[in-house]
């Protein structure tokens, strides 16, 4: 039975993020020297739907002793210009989780961060071995949002995607990490088999298919952090903060929503 995963959450690898996107971004050579430090401490990168399956049933598939997951959310375009060759270079798999309104394309319904993926660069990267999930599609907070429009947000993705790739997405991602006992149910009954959140912790088989925890990698992320985030040793650290964020966080939350615009900038 495997222990504990780090799940590394990245947006975009750019190297001149705008100011919506930088902080939660990485440069190309961050993240080239992050796929260094997950070699050579003798890490084996596995999809989300690798870990979920043996997570489910463990008899039924098998996983490498060390397994990290590299996550990549929203869809920017510099995953397929900077972070592909180097996850081809290692032979690393990753999962992808599009916002598909955001994509570039048919289904573009705007109010994208930055420059984006359009599909035949999706297609690409489902061809170089990253699994591409779900991330909704317009990116809305969903626990926010009423059982219609709630559900139109599901099936909007896993149709684009079905439609653009040939298979429907097995994965979720929940944007901003939000979601609620009625998100989860929905994201079950879209068809999605598992989901992650944010957290801050490493997933564990205990939080269920829905809820499995992401590390946040960020531009300000050194290697030293890196390090340690991806061993599990930077989180215990951290865990008394985020605990009393998430207690301020309804307050705050109402706050944001009056500057919906600018929280827009936030993930
Ligand atoms: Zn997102």
């Amino acid at each position: 039975m495997t222990g504990p995963v780090p799940v590394l959450m990245y947006h975009a690898v750019a190297r001149e993020p705008n100011a919506l996107t930088r902080d939660l971004s990485v440069s190309p050579e961050q993240f080239a020297e992050q796929m260094e430090t997950v070699r050579g401490l003798g890490l084996t990168p596995v999809t989300t739907a690798g870990l979920a399956a043996h997570w489910r049933t463990p008899s039924g598939s098998a996983l490498p002793p060390d397994p990290v997951l590299i996550t990549f959310d929203d869809g920017y375009e510099g995953v397929h210009r900077y972070a592909l060759p180097v996850l081809a270079r290692h032979g690393f798999p990753a999962t992808l989780f599009v916002s598909t309104g955001w994509i570039r394309g048919d289904h573009d319904t705007g109010g994208a961060l930055d420059t984006m993926l359009d599909w035949d660069q999706v297609r690409s990267l489902a061809a170089g071995g990253v699994e591409i999930g779900g991330h909704s599609h317009t990116h809305p907070q969903l626990d926010q949002l009423d059982d219609d429009a709630l559900w139109s947000e599901l099936v909007r993705c896993r149709d684009v995607v079905a439609g653009e790739l040939g298979a429907r997405p097995a994965s979720f991602a929940y944007p901003y990490g939000y979601s609620s006992r009625r998100v989860r149910a929905r994201v079950r009954r879209a068809g999605f088999a598992q989901a992650l959140a944010v957290g801050n912790g490493l997933a564990r088989r205990g939080q269920g298919p829905y809820a499995l925890q992401r590390l946040t990698v960020r531009r300000s992320t050194t290697a030293e952090e890196f390090e340690r985030l991806v061993q599990g040793r930077a989180i215990t650290r951290n865990f008394a903060r985020d605990r009393a964020l998430t207690k301020g966080y309804a307050v705050v939350r109402r706050a944001r929503q009056v500057r919906r615009k600018a929280i827009a900038a936030r993930v």
